[in-house]
Formats: C-alpha cells, sequence, structure tokens
C-alpha cells in the first residue's frame, strides 16, 4: 500500500476529532489527522479554560451512555497522563419555578435534569433560593428561583483533553499535521481522499470532524439547516479570586426568564486565568466560521458585566480577558453522527450545538467504532442527518 494511504484521514482536531485519532490509533489504525491550526488553539470552538460536564444529563436520556462512557474515558486518560483533566466542583442550574428553566430544547431543564438523575441514581439535590444562598453567598438569587444541584459534577480542561489524545495518538503511531486546511474530499469506488493545500492523501475512511468549518463539508441538502453562532466568554476581576476558586466555588448554570437572560459563572482553576469566567449565550445572529467577529466590543464587556453585577458578589468591573467561541447548532440543539448519505466511507461528526464538550470522548470512540466496525456500541439513531429533512 502506498505510504500516503491510511486506513481512515480524521479531518480536524479539535474536541472531537482528537479524541477519534487517539480511539483509532489505540486499537491500532493506521491514521492521519489534519487540522488547519495547531490544536489546542483558540479559533474554534473548544477553547476557554473550563467546560462544563455534568453526570445528569437534561438535553436528553440518549445522552447518558456517551456521558458515562467518557467519563470512564477522561478516568483512564488521567491516569496515563498524570494529568487533571477534569475538577470536580459540583455544579448549579438555577431557574424560575414560576417561569420554568427553558433551556436546550422544550419543557423545564431543572425538572428534565432531576428525572434523569433520579432515574439513572445520580446523587443531586434541588435547594430552595434560602438553602442556596446559605451555601452559596456569593449569589444573588431571587425568592422565586430554585437550584438543582449535583455534588459530582464538575469542569473539563478543554484545551490540555485535546493536546494529552493527540500526544497519545502520536504515541500509538497516528500522523498528525497541523497548518494544513483541508479544501475538499472526495469518495471514489474503492475509498476516499482529502485534498489540503499540500497535496491529496487516500484513505479507505475518513471522518469529517470540522467544527463551525463542517457547514461546508455537509452534503449540501442539510448545509442550510447548520447555523453557527457567535459566543463570547469574558473573565472579570475578582475582590477576592479565593472565593471563585476550583475548591470554593461550583459552576453556575443561570437560565433566565428569557433566552438573552441565560448566564454562566465557572469557578476558576488554580492553573488557569485568573479572573471570573462568565458567558451569555446570543441566538440572534449567525455568522460563519471564516467571516467570524473576533473583536470583543466595549458594550458587550459593559452588557456582560451588568448581568454578572445582578446575579454575583465580589466580581468588579476590570476585564482581565475576553474570547470569541462558536456554537454549530442543529434546529433541535441536537447532534449529527452519521455516514455522509452516499457513502458509509465517509463519517460525518458533529456540530455539537453549545453542548458537545462534555461528551467528546465517547463520541471519539463512536466514530471510530463507525469507522473502523461499520456499527457503534452506543445507539446514534437519534443523531441522524435524515432527521433534519423530516
Ligand atoms: C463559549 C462556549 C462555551 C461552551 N461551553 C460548553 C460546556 O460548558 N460544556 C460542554 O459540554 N460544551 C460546551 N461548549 C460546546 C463545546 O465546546 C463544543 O461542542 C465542542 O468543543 C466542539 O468540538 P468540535 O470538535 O466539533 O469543534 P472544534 O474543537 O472547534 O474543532 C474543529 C477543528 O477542525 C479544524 N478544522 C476546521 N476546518 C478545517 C479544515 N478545512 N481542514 C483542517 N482542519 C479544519 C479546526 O481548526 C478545529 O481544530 C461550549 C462552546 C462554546 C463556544
Amino acid at each position: 500500500m502506498a505510504d500516503n494511504h491510511y486506513d481512515v484521514i480524521v479531518v480536524g482536531l479539535g474536541a472531537m476529532g482528537s479524541a477519534t485519532l487517539y480511539q483509532l490509533a489505540k486499537r491500532g489504525a493506521k491514521v492521519l489527522g489534519i487540522d488547519r491550526y495547531t490544536p489546542p488553539h483558540s479559533y474554534g470552538s473548544s477553547h476557554g479554560d473550563t467546560r462544563i460536564t455534568r453526570q445528569a444529563i437534561g438535553e436528553g436520556d440518549m445522552y447518558m451512555p456517551f456521558i458515562k462512557r467518557t467519563n470512564a474515558i477522561w478516568e483512564e486518560l488521567e491516569t496515563l497522563t498524570n494529568r487533571d483533566l477534569y475538577l470536580k466542583t459540583g455544579g448549579l442550574i438555577i431557574g424560575s419555578q414560576e417561569t420554568g428553566a427553558q433551556w436546550h430544547m422544550d419543557g423545564d431543564f431543572i425538572q428534565r435534569t432531576a428525572d434523569i438523575a433520579t432515574a439513572h441514581s445520580i446523587a443531586h439535590e434541588v435547594l430552595s433560593a434560602d438553602e442556596t444562598l446559605k451555601r452559596h453567598p456569593l449569589l444573588k438569587m431571587r425568592p422565586q428561583e430554585r437550584a438543582y444541584f449535583e455534588p459530582d459534577a464538575g469542569v473539563l480542561r478543554p484545551e490540555l483533553c485535546i493536546q494529552m489524545q493527540i500526544e497519545l495518538a502520536q504515541q500509538h503511531g497516528a500522523t498528525v499535521n497541523m497548518g494544513e486546511p483541508v479544501m475538499d474530499y472526495d469518495i471514489t469506488a474503492d475509498g476516499a481522499s482529502v485534498t489540503t493545500d499540500k497535496g491529496t492523501y487516500e484513505a479507505d475512511k475518513i471522518v469529517l470532524s470540522a467544527g463551525a468549518w463542517m457547514l461546508g463539508f455537509l452534503p449540501v441538502d442539510y448545509q442550510s439547516q447548520v447555523k453557527v453562532y457567535r459566543q463570547v466568554i469574558y473573565w472579570f476581576e475578582a475582590e477576592n479570586i479565593e472565593q471563585f476558586t476550583e475548591e470554593n466555588f461550583p459552576f453556575i448554570i443561570w437560565i433566565g426568564d428569557k433566552q438573552e437572560d441565560f448566564y454562566s459563572a465557572f469557578p476558576t482553576p488554580r492553573d488557569g486565568i485568573q479572573g471570573v469566567k462568565v458567558l451569555t449565550e446570543q441566538y440572534a445572529q449567525t455568522t460563519t466560521a471564516d467571516t467570524l467577529d473576533r473583536e470583543v466590543k466595549p458594550a458587550e464587556i459593559q452588557h456582560l458585566y451588568e448581568m454578572t453585577e445582578a446575579r454575583l458578589h465580589g466580581v468588579t468591573n476590570t476585564l482581565v480577558h475576553a474570547d470569541v467561541c462558536m456554537y454549530t447548532s442543529t434546529p433541535d440543539d441536537h447532534f449529527i453522527l452519521d455516514f455522509h448519505p452516499e457513502s458509509e466511507r465517509v463519517v460525518i461528526a458533529s456540530p455539537c450545538s453549545g453542548h458537545g464538550f462534555k461528551h467528546s470522548a465517547a463520541v471519539g470512540e463512536t466514530l471510530a467504532e463507525m469507522a473502523l466496525d461499520g456499527k457503534t456500541t452506543i445507539d446514534i439513531s437519534e443523531f441522524s442527518l435524515s432527521r433534519l429533512s423530516e
């Protein structure tokens, strides 16, 4: 077989692609990973020090096999690398009893999460505003709000997860080409090929995991179904950062009465950016990965500070850092994990609709199974491309 022929080529080595590359290489496949930048980087959707992970997945029961398997893989990776990929900080999801906590699909997200936690015997509590404030006096909760608390939830270190999986893949023999944009791919009678700005590579199978750039790779019929949304992550200076460290502060998902009130605050890792990380979400304006506005405006910073001031004590209006990031979303906010409609030689992964990182290690294992076995251990029938045309 020619030197540039691979069992599998993985296009894009972010959260999903690095996990896929590692799982493929671990299984002994001859694998090439290609990325337009040098992951981990801050141009896509997987940067910013921390990503929330929970044990009970309110987005739906179909994610439960992914989160259980992913958590087992993070543990394996922590042992292999001797690095802390996961910080157990506990997590709160706060929402109003009156308006219902509408987030990620219809219905009350807090109730759905609590129901899933109960069904899967996951430790949790649903607390009144008073009970929550006794434990977390930095919060400014309204009396009509309540909180789902999960003690074993926490945050992942996204850059480290990606870096470790790429390094382990290389140790298992994977070839990694960084700084090499893939321009196109082709399905042939007995294989597939990938063309970059440096040449053409052949493989039996291709995994496309290009995050927000997937729009250009999706089958034409589905491209208009997927939207990219610019999001911004802010770090504000704390009066006393010790109050917000990984030991002292849980993550907060604060579901507002209206979509634009959504707010989230994160614990500060000891070796992370020394500020309080906060964000909101916006779905009013779409963008593309290539035209994304990466400049954070003074008015945006002021708005996030005002949101923070209304919800947290102890945070100043001094911005420590800000980063632009992208959600790549489907109309129902669920993932796409499927074969290309024209050929099972091409596996399509993500968009992950702004909640994919926590599942990424098991998504990578699943994509590797799709490429090598043509079938998966975890049921992916709810993540089909074809559901988007129904
Ligand atoms: C602000 C923000 C907060 C989030 N918070 C959470 C959270 O708390 N918990 C959670 O679970 N999820 C969260 N998410 C979602 C999660 O981070 C994403 O779902 C996930 O990281 C997406 O991974 P990906 O591999 O699809 O994309 P990426 O990690 O962006 O990877 C795509 C890769 O493809 C490469 N690429 C693109 N085009 C090409 C090409 N033509 N040739 C070669 N390479 C290419 C890119 O360079 C990139 O490295 C958040 C997302 C954002 C933006």
